[in-house]
């Protein structure tokens, strides 16, 4: 199937489609289902479209799904170009400075490395007027029968769709309400992060800097010369804070506490914690699911299969994921679209899930030992000339301890349409 080839006689609107959550899978399938002919109506249970969060990679298959969406040419202008990544050490002295593709093997016009809000905003803004979509809401029940799904919402509304996507992200409202408690299917991976922003009173210019010690990292973005980076603090964490996901003090707290002795510009960072009104706190975790849908309801990105931000693929499982589901229900009924869907995306979900490897993450050395690997593997990495399109390490910023990156074939999903 292809954009061209579709069956044109599906675009009569027959079905219903009530999308929950609008950040990255959500807009992209409700522009594909809307592509193929559905009644697209998305809630996001924010009063706007979610700013901030970490630089996101699209790279693979996804590149190929947001071209489709004629929205490559805006998240082109939108790529962040970093032109530096400094590693330090504990006290703050430098371990390696390094061009980010020596380190990456990125090639520049192919891979995209984006702010999340950036990619969120150039989905919304490639929807069409006929897609209904209403912030400040979300879905309080839903009743299944035969003929559709009975909503009930939070903001009080009543409505019957034929369909009901969940789209809403790694702790699915729509998920739980379905196919039941979260803690079935989540794998918490030993680590959490705090993501925030802060003013850029440190100068940096379109660069990274990551501070370690064993079990912690502290990372500030420059993704141009703007007068604000993104920070993010990472720790290794045996037992996931369950007490804490729900309860931003709490996740002040806790970071607090695992960076109090922590050295370089830290204090300041975990000063700019307690002010931050962007603060993005989670575990590092996968969803994994025997199922990806329960009768007429399905689920799609993270709240199916969130790979973990340690894969740097989260992103791009959700445009590929919304894309392969949109395309399926336009071929079938709702039974052999979310079956279609599942056959066929299921593959390439497992294997970049499966890219979490067994060792340390090269953003989180856990000990002495393997932090000091990690900085011997840096420099001779610094030492070395890279071929075209090589990549030694992970091309995420907070990569696993397998390399990845764009030459990597798990990030396409191998499909003769293409
Ligand atoms: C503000 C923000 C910051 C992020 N920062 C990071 C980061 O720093 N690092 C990282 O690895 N990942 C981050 N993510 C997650 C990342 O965007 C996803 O891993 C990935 O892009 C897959 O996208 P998704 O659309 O499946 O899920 P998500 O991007 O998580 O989107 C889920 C959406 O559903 C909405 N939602 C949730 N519950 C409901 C509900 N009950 N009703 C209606 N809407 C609901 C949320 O507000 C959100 O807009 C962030 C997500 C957001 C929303």
């Amino acid at each position: 199937m292809t954009l061209t080839d579709l069956p044109t006689h599906r675009r009569a609107a027959e079905r219903t489609v009530l999308v929950s959550g609008a950040s990255i899978a959500g807009p992209a399938l409700a522009f594909w289902l809307n592509h193929y002919g559905f009644n697209v109506t998305m809630v996001e249970k924010s009063p706007t479209p979610r700013r901030g969060g970490y630089p996101i990679d699209v790279r693979g298959t996804a590149l190929e799904v947001v071209r489709k969406m004629g929205i490559l040419p805006r998240l082109q202008d939108a790529h962040i170009d970093l032109r530096r990544l400094t590693f330090l050490a504990g006290d703050g002295s430098e371990v390696v400075s390094l061009h980010p593709h020596t380190v990456t093997g990125g090639v520049t016009g192919r891979d995209l490395e984006i702010r999340r809000g950036d990619l969120t905003a150039a989905l919304h803004a490639a929807l069409p007027a006929d897609v209904e979509l209403v912030f400040d809401e979300s879905i309080d029940t839903l009743e299944q029968s035969d003929h559709g799904v009975e909503v009930t919402f939070r903001g009080g509304g009543r409505r019957t769709f034929d369909l009901v996507v969940g789209a809403d992200g790694l702790h699915s409202r729509t998920r739980e309400l379905v196919l039941g408690p979260e803690e079935q299917y989540h794998r918490y991976l030993g680590y959490c992060f705090a993501g925030f922003t802060v003013p850029n009173t440190f100068g940096l210019s379109h660069e990274t800097v990551l501070w370690n010690t064993p079990g912690r990292a502290a990372a500030l973005y420059a993704a141009g010369d703007g007068d604000e980076l993104h920070a993010l603090l990472s720790f290794a964490r045996a037992e996931a804070p369950n007490g804490a996901f729900q309860d931003p003090q709490a996740q002040r707290d806790l970071v607090n506490e695992v960076f109090a002795d922590a050295g370089w510009e830290v204090p300041g960072l975990l000063a700019a914690v307690h002010e931050a009104e962007d603060l993005f706190f989670d575990g590092v975790s996968q969803i994994r699911m025997p199922r990806w849908s329960s009768g007429r309801v399905a689920l799609v990105g993270d709240a199916a299969y969130a790979p973990s931000f340690l894969t740097g693929q989260g992103t791009s499982l959700a445009l590929v994921g919304a894309y392969m589901l949109a395309g399926s229900l336009a071929r079938h009924d709702h039974t052999g679209g979310f079956a279609a869907y599942e056959h066929d995306t299921r593959g390439f979900v497992t294997a970049n899930q499966d890219l979490i490897g067994n060792g340390d993450p090269t953003l989180l050395p856990t000990t002495a030992e393997a932090l000091q690997q990690r900085n011997d593997r840096l420099r001779n990495l610094s030492a070395l000339p890279l071929r075209r399109g090589e990549q030694r390490i992970p091309r995420s910023p907070c990569p696993s301890s397998r390399p990845l990156g764009d030459s990597s074939p798990v990030h396409h999903f191998e499909r003769s349409d293409w």
